[in-house]
């Protein structure tokens, strides 16, 4: 974290998000401060994905709120929260199989226009193509760029995903276990980006299991278990938390 990254950008308090009779959030608050990587960690069903989709605006939660930029944002729409420049990568890759790398990237930023007026005038085009380029030859993969999405391997398609998320040049970007299921050599390269655009200024969140990517990249961590925030603090203080081990590998 730089030395000047004391301001929060992005704030849950007293987050709560209920699914018929089940409580997936209970009463969390988190803040994210400029210039961090913050790392959210917690067994499988502990919430983790529900609080980026409760930010994000694709889940509306029971209670609680939401601030962005010092706003308060809950309860609003995704393109809404895209446009404010936050932007995210679902658990699932979301793209289009079968159209090129650099169209998938060139229609992530129109999502981002949200209208339709905005994006029929289609005045920066170029400008967006040559940012999509600039993007692939940042993740590796200008090769790539007029091969269909498929022809990817899963780690690239990773990377592409990265990219279509950075497209609208977001402040915040939220990761839901964008190491999942890539090789080893390819979580290199994701996680030296990562460090990249964070020394660039981004700040992100990022859900991952594996914990040397965990320790490597966060400054500060937060732990769910069961939908409560179990633990919070540095990589060092969160891995010697008996709470938090018992979560991971209790009785
Ligand atoms: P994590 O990402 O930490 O693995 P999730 O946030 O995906 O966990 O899920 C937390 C809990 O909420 C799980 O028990 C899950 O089954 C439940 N849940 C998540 N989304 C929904 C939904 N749309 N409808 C019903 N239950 C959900
Ligand atoms: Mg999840």
């Amino acid at each position: 974290m730089s030395p000047t990254a004391t301001e929060t950008v992005l704030a849950s308090d007293g987050l709560t998000m209920d699914f018929g009779g089940f409580r997936a959030l209970d009463d969390v608050a988190v803040s994210v401060r400029r210039g961090q990587i913050l790392g959210l960690l917690g067994p499988n069903g502990s919430g983790k994905s529900t609080w980026i989709n409760c930010v994000s605006g694709v889940y509306r939660p029971t209670a609680g709120r939401v601030t962005f930029n010092g706003r308060e944002v809950t309860g609003r729409q995704p393109h809404t929260m895209y446009r404010a420049r936050l932007g995210r990568t679902f658990q699932r890759l979301e793209n289009f199989p079968e159209m090129t790398v650099t169209d998938n990237l060139l229609l992530a930023v129109q999502e981002s226009h949200g209208s339709l007026l905005t994006r029929l005038m289609k005045h920066n085009e170029r400008q967006e193509r040559e940012r999509a380029r600039e993007l692939l030859e940042f993740m590796g993969l200008t090769r790539v760029a007029e091969q269909p999405m498929r022809t990817l391997s899963y780690g690239q398609q990773k990377l592409a995903d990265l990219a279509m998320t950075l497209m609208p040049d977001p402040d915040v970007i939220l990761l839901d276990e964008p190491m999942a299921g890539v090789n080893p050599a390819l979580i290199e390269e994701l996680v030296e980006r990562i460090s990249t655009l964070n020394a660039q200024g981004k700040t992100f969140v990022i859900i991952e299991h594996n914990l040397k990517v965990v320790m490597d990249l966060c400054d500060w961590l937060v732990v769910l278990d069961h939908g409560v925030k179990l633990a919070e603090g540095t990589p060092g203080e969160i891995q010697n938390n008996n709470d938090v081990l018992e979560a991971y590998f209790g009785s």
